[in-house]
């Protein structure tokens, strides 16, 4: 596991070598602030921690603590004001633009409270909007093994509006590994869903880690959906509270919704 982004070229800072063997993100001192007119408002507050290869991370934390600035900003969808975000060895916050937009493509796969399908395509057909945007085939990850993963392997031709909630999330998540990512964004991801559909689909997060060892990322303001990762991260107030390791995490079919 050498690959950094862009081709192999890791940018970094020439006194900082991240260890890539280990850790697929690194935060340093990471700060966030939103300016609106004269307003400056700190969110992120220094957030420092080190995230392992492979592991299924949550990121736990009240309505308005920063957790979705968070996952913006280790997604390159949006830049830390100051700090060094390290991402697959290579330092977010030095790339240009341009360059962040093909670490996204090409890098990590989303997934928001929203599915967000294209309603003239079929589910295959949306997968394969993924598909078209990898960069790197994975002959163990191919669409029909992604929609045995997700359960779906007898819907592949339905539309979006042929499905449930829960179903059209599970499409967005093989849209998602269809791209061969590398790390997998889930932002409040049962956000919209019922319990049995939430829980579908949070069972589908876990088997994806465990099958592809693909890091999945979630986050949730719910405590008990927090129990199914392997590492937690506690968000109050645009710090870190705690990080906790969980050698036993839940199975998202025990999970109490309330
Ligand atoms: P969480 O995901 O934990 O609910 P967010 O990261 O969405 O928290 O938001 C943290 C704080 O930052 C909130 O007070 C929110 O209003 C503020 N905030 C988020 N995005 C913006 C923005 N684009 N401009 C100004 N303030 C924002």
């Amino acid at each position: 596991y050498s690959k950094g982004i862009l081709d192999g070229n890791i940018v970094t800072t020439t006194d900082y070598k991240p260890d890539l063997s280990k850790y697929i993100i690194e935060l340093k001192d990471v700060r966030k602030s939103y300016v609106t007119g004269d307003l400056e408002t700190p969110v992120l507050k220094g957030i420092d921690i080190k995230l392992n290869k492979a592991d299924f991370i949550v990121i736990l934390g009240p309505s308005g603590s920063g957790k979705t600035t968070f996952l913006n900003i280790i997604s390159g969808l949006d830049k830390a004001t100051e700090g060094d975000v390290f991402v697959l060895g290579s330092n977010l916050s030095l790339l240009k633009d341009s360059h962040l937009t093909k670490f996204r493509r090409w890098h990590v796969g989303f997934i928001f409270q929203q599915y967000n399908l294209l309603t003239n395509l079929t589910a295959k057909e949306n997968a394969e909007v993924g598909e078209n945007l990898s960069r790197t085939k994975n002959p163990d990850m191919t669409i029909d093994d992604i929609f045995e993963t997700i359960g779906m392997k007898d819907q592949m031709n339905k539309y979006p509006h042929q499905m449930s909630g829960g179903q059209q999330q599970r499409v967005s998540i093989a849209r998602a590994l269809a791209k061969n990512p590398d790390i997998l964004f889930a932002d409040e991801p049962t956000g919209a869903l019922d319990e049995e559909m939430g829980r579908k689909v949070l069972e589908i997060l876990v088997q994806v880690n465990k099958r592809y060892k693909t890091t999945v990322i979630v986050v949730t303001h719910n405590p008990n959906i927090a129990k199914i990762g392997n590492t937690v991260i506690h968000i109050r107030n645009g710090l870190i509270d705690e990080v906790i390791k969980n050698d036993h995490p839940a199975d998202p079919s025990t999970i109490d919704w309330s």
